[in-house]
């Protein structure tokens, strides 16, 4: 079983670093701590840094924010970093499905829940 939990993780994106998980089982590369590999259910995960650049895989602007966050007409994007793919904030107006980003700060919620903001490098 891996020992990445959720509070490492969210202290690493503090530090500016993004960890991610490397799977025993099947080669997978997760960008969030999970309990266990979604591809194949193995236990066998390693806590590896991953990138804190990488490209746009998919994008999407969100016109009506969850409860906590103000700023209507927010992107939020599934960023290619190496092998793993994390769910962040675009924090620039510019960047498209393919643009090139970099970790750029992040944002916590009053849970502590930190998400990674990412914008065009
Ligand atoms: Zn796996």
């Amino acid at each position: 079983m891996s020992d990445l939990t959720h509070r490492a993780w969210s202290e690493a994106l503090e530090d500016g670093e993004l960890l991610g998980q490397a799977c025993g089982g099947c080669d997978a590369t997760l960008g969030a701590p999970k309990a266990a590999c979604p591809h194949c259910g193995s236990r066998e995960l390693e806590t590896i840094e991953l990138p804190t650049s990488g490209t746009v895989y998919t994008e999407t602007t969100i016109n009506v924010p969850p409860i906590g966050i103000d700023q209507r007409g927010y992107q939020v994007a599934v960023v290619q970093l190496g092998d793993a793919r994390v769910l962040g904030r675009l924090v620039d107006q510019d960047v498209g499905i393919g643009s090139r980003v970099g970790l750029a700060g992040f944002d916590e919620d009053d849970d502590g829940y930190v998400t990674p903001h990412f914008k065009a490098e």
